[in-house]
This record gives C-alpha cells, sequence and structure tokens, in this order.
C-alpha cells in the first residue's frame, strides 16, 4: 500500500515549490524509503511539448520518451531516479482520455461531469503512477496556485483520496509565500492564512506548511500561522531562499521536516544525508571557475536552459570549479563580431532550439569556437550547427545547411528524418526518448564514457545527412557515435580540436549532481584546461585547429 504525500501551492506561483518537492523526495530517499514523484499539471495541453519555452521554460524528456514540464528533472536530479511518463499528468490528458471513453460509447447513456469522472481519472492516475514505481511513497505536486480554476479538479480529487485512504496514508504539504513589506520591515503571514482557507474551503486542512520567503522567518511567525492555520507548529517549517537549490534538502531536513513526515506516516528510516552535504560543501567551495558562454535564443529567460544550466553545476563539481555562464544571444553574433562578445570565454554551448531565429548566430560561435581552439558543446542542434559550420568552412561547401532553415540548400548536411517526411501533426511526433548509442573506439566521446555503449534522450525531426558523411570525415570529422544499425549519426566531433562535440541527443536530461554527464564533465574539464592555458598566453594567441 503506498503513501501518498499531496503538495499545494499557495499565494504565488515560481517560489521553487518543484524543488521543495524534490527535496523532500531526496529526504525520504536519504532515509531508505523509496519514492516516486508526479507533478499535476492544471493547464489544458495535453503535454507542454507544443509550448513556447516563454510560456513554461524546458520541456524536459523522460527515457520513455514522454515530454513533460521541467519540474521532473528536479525530480531526477534530486531522487537520483528515472521518471517515466506517468508521472506527468496534465488537465489536458485527463479530459483527453474521458472525451475519447465518451465517443466510443464506454458511458453510454451516462452524463460526463468533473465529478466523478475526471476526478476518477486523476485518482488512477495517481494510483497507477504509484504501483508502477513500485514505491513506498508518492509525491504528488499540483501545479500552479490553490484557487486557480484548472486546478480545482486535481483539488478535489485529492480531497477525495485524503477520503477514501487511512489517515496514516497521506499527508498534505502547502507551500507558501511570506511578502517583506519594506516600510514597517517585517515579513506578512496573512497571505498564507488566506490562502490556507481557500485550500480548507475545498476540503483540504494541510497537514505541513512550508514558508518560502526571502528573509529570515522567526520562531514567532511559523508559531503564528501554525495557531491561524490549525498545523503542528512543529509542522511550520520556514524556507529562506538560499544560493544554491541543492542545499534545500539539508535545510528541510535539519529543520525537522523529513522526521515530522516519516512519523505521521507510520514510517521508519534515520537520516543520512551526508553524501549529499559532501556534494553541497564541493559546489559551494570551488577552487577555481571557468566561464562557459551558452549561446541560446532564449537566454533572458533562464528557465528555457533549465537542465543545461543544472548540468554545468554538476560537471564543475566534478572538476572542482565553478561553471559559470555567459548568457548570449544568438542574434547578437549576427549584428556584432563574434570577438567581442565572446571574447574571454573558456568553452561555448550551443544548446537545443528550434526555428530560424538565431542560428546564423549560432554558426558564427561555432566557428569562432573552431578556429581558436575553444572547447565547444553542441546539443542537438547545438551538433547540427557544429555539422554545418564545417560543411561550409572546412569542406566548402558554400551554402550547406539544414532543411530545417534552407530547404534549396545545395549541401543539406541536416535533413529530415526518413520517419518524419510527412508528419503534420505537432504534438508528441518527434524522434522522442531514449535510444542506443554506440560509442566510435579512440574518440573523445568514448574515453569520455569509458564504455561502448550508452542510452541517450531525443527530442528532434532532423538528422546528420549520410549523404556527406565520408567527404565530412575525410575533412577530419569524426563519427563517435552512432545508432546500433549504423544508421544514424548520433555524436560527431571534430579531430585535432581539443574539444568540439555534438551530439544529436540531449544528455542535460540525464545529468546528476552526484553523478555528472561524462561528456558535461570532459567539457567542463576542457574548458579548465583552456582558461590555465589562456593565463600563460595573451588573449587571441590558441592555436587553430583542423581548417
Ligand atoms: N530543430 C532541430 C530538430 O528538430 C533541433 C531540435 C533540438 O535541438 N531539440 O532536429
Amino acid at each position: 500500500m503506498p503513501k501518498f504525500i499531496f503538495v499545494t501551492g499557495g499565494v504565488v506561483s515560481s517560489v521553487g515549490k518543484g524543488i521543495t518537492t524534490a527535496s523532500l523526495g531526496r529526504i525520504l530517499k536519504s532515509r531508505g524509503i523509496s519514492v516516486t514523484i508526479q507533478k499535476l499539471d492544471p493547464y489544458l495541453n495535453v503535454d507542454p511539448g507544443t509550448m513556447s519555452p516563454y510560456q513554461h521554460g524546458e520541456v524536459f524528456v523522460t527515457s520513455d520518451g514522454a515530454e513533460t514540464d521541467l519540474d521532473l528533472g528536479h525530480y531526477e536530479r534530486f531522487i537520483d531516479q528515472d521518471l517515466s511518463q506517468a508521472s506527468s499528468v496534465t488537465s489536458g490528458q485527463v479530459y483527453l482520455s474521458v472525451l475519447e471513453r465518451e465517443r466510443r460509447g464506454d458511458y453510454l447513456g451516462g452524463t460526463i461531469q468533473a465529478v466523478p469522472h475526471l476526478t476518477n481519472e486523476i485518482k488512477a492516475r495517481i494510483r497507477a503512477a504509484a504501483d508502477s514505481a513500485r514505491a513506498d511513497v508518492i509525491i504528488c505536486e499540483v501545479g500552479g496556485t490553490v484557487g486557480d480554476i484548472e486546478g480545482q479538479t486535481f483539488i478535489e480529487a485529492i480531497r477525495q483520496m485524503r477520503h477514501e485512504e487511512p489517515r496514516e496514508n497521506h499527508l498534505s504539504v502547502h507551500v507558501t509565500f511570506l511578502p517583506w513589506v519594506g516600510a514597517t520591515g517585517e515579513l506578512k503571514t496573512k497571505p498564507t492564512q488566506h490562502s490556507v482557507r481557500e485550500l480548507r474551503s475545498m476540503g483540504i486542512q494541510p497537514d505541513v506548511i512550508i514558508t518560502r520567503s526571502d528573509h529570515p522567518v522567526s520562531r514567532e511567525i511559523c508559531d503564528k500561522i501554525a495557531l491561524f492555520c490549525d498545523v503542528d507548529p512543529a509542522a511550520v517549517i520556514p524556507l529562506e531562499t538560499v544560493s544554491s537549490i541543492y542545499e534545500v534538502p539539508l535545510i528541510l531536513e535539519e529543520r525537522g521536516l523529513g522526521a515530522y513526515v516519516i512519523d505521521r506516516l507510520g514510517l521508519t528510516g534515520g537520516r543520512d544525508l551526508a553524501e549529499w552535504r559532501e556534494m553541497v560543501d564541493r559546489l559551494k567551495h570551488p577552487a577555481g571557475s571557468v566561464e562557459v558562454a551558452v549561446v541560446g535564443k532564449y537566454v533572458e529567460l533562464h528557465d528555457a536552459y533549465m537542465s543545461v544550466k543544472e548540468s554545468l553545476a554538476h560537471a564543475g563539481i566534478a572538476n572542482g570549479v565553478e561553471a559559470s555562464i555567459r548568457w548570449v544571444h544568438a542574434e547578437d553574433l549576427e549584428t556584432r563580431e563574434p570577438a567581442a562578445v565572446l571574447q574571454g570565454v573558456d568553452g561555448i554551448i550551443v544548446p537545443g532550439g528550434f526555428g530560424e531565429r538565431g542560428w546564423e548566430g549560432k554558426v558564427r560561435a561555432a566557428t569562432y569556437a573552431r578556429t581558436r581552439g575553444i572547447p565547444y558543446f553542441g546539443l542537438c542542434l547545438g551538433m547540427q550547427v557544429m555539422v554545418t559550420e564545417f560543411a561550409r568552412n572546412v569542406c566548402g561547401m558554400e551554402g550547406a545547411n539544414s532543411t530545417e532553415f534552407d530547404p534549396e540548400s545545395p549541401y543539406p548536411v541536416i535533413s529530415l528524418l526518413e520517419e518524419q517526411l510527412g508528419v503534420t501533426r505537432k504534438g508528441g511526433t518527434m524522434r522522442l526518448g531514449a535510444y542506443p548509442c554506440r560509442l566510435t573506439p579512440g574518440s573523445v566521446a568514448a574515453a569520455a564514457y569509458g564504455t561502448d555503449m550508452v542510452s541517450e534522450r531525443h527530442r528532434h525531426r532532423w538528422e546528420f545527412n549520410n549523404r556527406y558523411r565520408a567527404e565530412l570525415e575525410t575533412a577530419g570529422l569524426v563519427v563517435s557515435g552512432i545508432s546500433p544499425d549504423g544508421a544514424l549519426v548520433e555524436i560527431s566531433e571534430i579531430g585535432g580540436h581539443p574539444f568540439m562535440l555534438g551530439t544529436q541527443f540531449h544528455p542535460e536530461l540525464q545529468s546528476r549532481p552526484n553523478r555528472p554527464h561524462p561528456l558535461f564533465r570532459e567539457f567542463v574539464a576542457a574548458a579548465a584546461a583552456h582558461r590555465r592555458a589562456a593565463s600563460q598566453q595573451p588573449e587571441g594567441a590558441a592555436v587553430a585547429a583542423t581548417g
């Protein structure tokens, strides 16, 4: 019988409910309790795969190919466990499956209603996620804040489950925000009181309240919240903003969250966050630093590159350096000299992307990296950039391009996958999820991974065009990762360059703070080596690589 923990948010969104949920998962797992985490997103999109990063940040992809909310990335990184499609539920999916059943005639004669049809579907999905993960505890986070219209069916389903399950099998955590009023210099609890009242009006009395704030929270404030919201004083846990998200499990455990939760759910298990603490210590005390340019389209919105950002932090921990990011607008590289924009960086990442805006700027970033021997790491679109740049400027294929951006290119070095020809529906139709990749012995990739076969997650339509493979290889491009049937180029490298590598997959989706992704680790190591070398010679004197 699994136990259920429901996490709701109050007052405002974007205060770290996802990190708090992920941290609770880490706390329980560290106590030897098996966990899984599920996100319940109230919006009507079936999945975030069709949403702009401006709406919802990065689209995280699970190994079984679900396009999900970026919180799933936090969950996986914190509990160090792969999640599946079952961990991502949206109102859109719930409606879709109920309506499909209605059209099939499954409810013939009945009136379809939010309660019980939608709520039954939600409850079934929560229970199915717990069962398929065979976890002792499932933590379900409801997106948005209490009171949102779309979220109401989720809250109602949770209310019903609280009624159906014995008391020791469920627990509700409410994450709120305490605003700071500058004029009087105090934190206010009233919005929290209101949001708890709203939650109670829907039949849910929270057991635990976690208060986010940007200022220290006194014991008096916690006691006041406990009194007004009818919660144990020990279960009101303050969580001030900290410099690293990875500190959150340590703080919450320190403040008694783990002990309170396991006691209330009748579980046992001593706390053990020693390894996690050691990781956070290394993160907070780097011996040096590197600066990496991330060249993208949505750089003013760091959430769009969440997993890239976190993977760099993990690789920094492994190398004992802080990997700071210089966010570079790809379009800036089209109007300004790349040298002026990229001056002094120790490495360049071109992350995944869609659409033409900024494409040529990204190609110029690759030229800059290749000719100056600066470590370059291309993630999905970033590999397509690297191959295009190499074809144009080393192989003399003038006008080489991806057919995504120039369907008439004389050298379509990146072209549409066979299976994508004729696909017109946008939702869930890319090459998605984990696929195996065979590594080429002696390559940078094989050395980084230290093995000959890996599995990596994908989200793309276009692909390296094998028609040009021989010519590019002759000119120095190394195909270092390939699908086991030999058909698809998954990793390529520029021979003779200290580190210029691109992956057709998204390695950033599998990096964990305690288990950095090997390619990110080696990229940051190369950036650190570049920094050491650069400090010994004047800027711009680095040797040019092949071509
Ligand atoms: N737009 C490219 C494609 O579909 C790259 C996608 C990506 O970077 N995720 O192949």
